[in-house]
């Protein structure tokens, strides 16, 4: 039996683009949805909920960012967990930042290699189905190893000491790589364990994990204007 094509539902008012996408799509043997505005694609996910979206933000219309507000926060738990790769135009940070506050799981800026697209809509894809927070297993990234159920923390082997708040940064970080935060979501990530941690302070944080993870420090890259990432290799 052929195993059923993954729906994947592109919203995107430059046609071209659309195009573009749908067509590269399409070849990666995804079956591809379109719609060109925000009211068409709300009533395409009522239709039939897809297995991703990739939502240009500036929609004439609703936009992007007011789909993911309502996927999100009034719908089914179905739409709500529909994962979300956002497309912004360049200079529109704050709107990336609002986007993944909003629950998108990443983003690209225009314009971008098809390449990119799939490789990241494929790592979005695979996160659905091996999710790292149910288990307590070490995480391991080249000389760094970060065992959660224990709070340890070895770079090429040596124990390195970091404060409570520190490890659950880096913790939560390393589970995602490749996955952006924003400051305030590592706020939410950390907030119970250390009431202290406010969104600026997390610079603090980041800034003294990078000092005594030493060469695996590099693991931790700002992305400016956004937040904070885990990279999957440095
Ligand atoms: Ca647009």
């Amino acid at each position: 039996m052929a195993e059923k094509k993954q729906r994947i539902l592109v919203v995107e008012d430059e046609e071209d683009i659309l195009a573009l996408i749908q067509f590269n799509l399409t070849r990666q043997g995804y079956e591809v949805e379109t719609a060109v505005c925000g009211e068409e694609a709300l009533a395409k996910i009522r239709g039939q909920v897809p297995d991703l979206m990739v939502l240009d933000l500036m929609l004439p219309g609703i936009d992007g960012l007011e789909i993911c507000r309502q996927l999100r926060s009034h719908t089914t738990p179905e739409t709500a967990a529909i994962p979300i790769i956002m497309l912004t135009a360049r200079g529109e940070e704050e709107d990336v930042v609002r986007g993944l506050e909003m629950g998108a799981d990443d983003y690209l800026t225009k314009p971008f290699s098809m390449k990119i697209l799939i490789a990241r809509i494929q790592t979005v894809l695979r996160r659905q189905t091996d999710n790292p927070f149910l288990c307590n297993e070490e995480i391991t990234h080249g000389l760094l190893s970060i065992s959660p159920g224990r709070s340890l923390v070895r770079v090429e082997g040596e124990r390195i000491e970091l404060t409570f708040t520190e490890f659950k940064v880096l913790e939560a970080l390393a589970m995602r790589p490749g996955w952006v935060f924003t400051r305030y979501q590592i706020v939410n990530m950390v907030r119970g364990e250390d009431y202290a941690v406010t969104d600026r302070a997390v610079d603090v944080q980041i800034a003294g994990l990078r000092k005594k993870l030493g060469p695996c420090g590099l693991y931790i890259e700002t992305v400016r204007g956004v937040g904070y990432r885990f990279q999957e290799k440095i």
